[in-house]
């Protein structure tokens, strides 16, 4: 008989391309989606998996809605994907992103105890959780330092995690994955803000693009390697925590230097601080400009993480580069926005 998966956040970038690993590796999958909210299922039809999956409403916040999900699904396997995954928004709702991420993953792990310890978890942890980074490269042992509400619960929900194993015997993996992006990316984020904003500059459809702190560096990988590295983790006979990262990192204007040129744009930055300006220099108009109020309260430092562990144990290493992703990202959004597909 397959195995079944339930998967929280399967509307999200990793809960589809994750969705779609399973379903080749013969799952039957199950994900939960929000009542309250319409399910956007665009990811998994670009996938071309909608049909495949049998959405389940469940709502993080319920502990008694979680508890009959599980005895209804019956699943083997729990990957906890779903979160209120933007940083920026978690420094205004922190309460909020406090109860999803924190304890709607203490929520879950507490029913795996109660009713079937036997199904193994999966939590989506960060680097966030680093934040004012205490050591370079970040490890499974480097010591945490969140700078965000997110990081601060996303830490909670891993500890969680990490005790459930240790104190009940759950099979329960925390994967500490640095940023990762695809052209499944949610457009708050400033690398899908970049490529869809380029496209649609480049069609006529927008001015310019306004950005926050264009030095911030991140270890950028492409989701769907991260996503065939988590199930790399679940399959293993020992549960346990894992670094996914590449390794290398760049700033956002490199990002953006590297998208424009794709776009066909040939960029040249004037100014300094809030006043940076990206010119095209074929047409000698701006194409970004920087708003101070897009910087962060508090921002991370030099995250920059090392998956020696993950490559030693699980065989896991990235397969597509820096390059190869803004590229990619690029030339989906220009198709998109071409064919009148992109969703903004
Ligand atoms: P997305 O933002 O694309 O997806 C988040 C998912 O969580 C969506 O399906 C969303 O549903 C769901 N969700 C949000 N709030 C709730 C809620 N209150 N109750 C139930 N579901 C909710 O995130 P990613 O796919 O990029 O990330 C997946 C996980 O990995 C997240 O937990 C994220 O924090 C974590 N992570 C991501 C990294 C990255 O770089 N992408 C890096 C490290 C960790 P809806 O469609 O209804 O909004
Ligand atoms: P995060 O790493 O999960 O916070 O991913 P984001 O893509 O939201 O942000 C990555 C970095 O880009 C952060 O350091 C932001 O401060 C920086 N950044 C600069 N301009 C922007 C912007 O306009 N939007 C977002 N989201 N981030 C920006």
């Amino acid at each position: 008989m397959s195995k079944r998966a339930l998967i929280t956040g399967i509307t999200g970038q990793d809960g589809a391309y994750l969705a779609r690993h399973l379903l080749a590796s013969g799952y039957t999958i199950y994900g939960t989606y929000r009542r309250s909210s319409a399910a956007r299922l665009w990811r998994l039809e670009e996938l071309g998996i909608a049909e495949g999956v049998t959405l389940v409403p469940m709502e993080l916040l319920e502990f008694s809605n979680i508890l009959r999900t599980i005895e209804q699904v019956r699943p083997d396997e729990i990957y906890n994907l779903a979160a209120q995954s933007f940083v920026g928004l978690s420094f205004e709702q922190p309460i909020y992103t406090g109860d999803v991420n924190a304890l709607g993953a203490a929520r879950l792990l507490e029913a795996i105890r109660v009713l079937q310890p036997g199904i193994k978890f999966y939590q989506a942890s960060t680097s966030e959780m680093f934040g004012k980074a205490q050591e370079i490269p970040q490890t499974e042992r480097t010591p945490f330092y969140p700078r965000s509400p997110y990081g601060v619960a996303k830490l909670y929900a891993h500890w969680a995690t990490v005790n459930y194993r240790e104190a009940y015997g759950v099979h329960a993996s925390s994967g500490i994955l640095f940023n990762h992006e695809s052209p499944l990316r949610g457009l708050e984020f400033v690398t899908r803000k970049i490529t869809a904003g380029l496209a649609r500059i480049r069609h006529g459809q927008q001015e310019a693009i306004e950005l926050g702190d264009l030095h911030a560096r991140r270890d950028w990988g492409f989701a769907d390697d991260y996503v065939n590295g988590i199930c790399l983790m679940m399959q293993q006979p020992a549960a346990d925590d894992y670094v996914l990262a590449t390794g290398v990192t760049h700033s956002v204007r490199e990002f953006f230097e590297r998208a424009a040129a794709a776009a066909g744009f040939d960029v040249a930055w004037e100014g300094e601080g809030a006043e940076t300006r990206g010119i095209d220099r074929r047409k000698g108009r701006v194409i970004a400009s920087v708003r101070s109020d897009l910087y962060r309260p508090a921002e991370v430092d030099h995250l920059i993480g090392s998956a020696d562990k993950a490559q030693a144990r699980l065989g896991w290493r990235p397969n597509v580069r820096f390059e190869q992703l803004v590229d990619m990202m690029v030339q989906t959004d220009m198709d998109r926005v071409s064919r009148g597909t992109l969703r903004w």
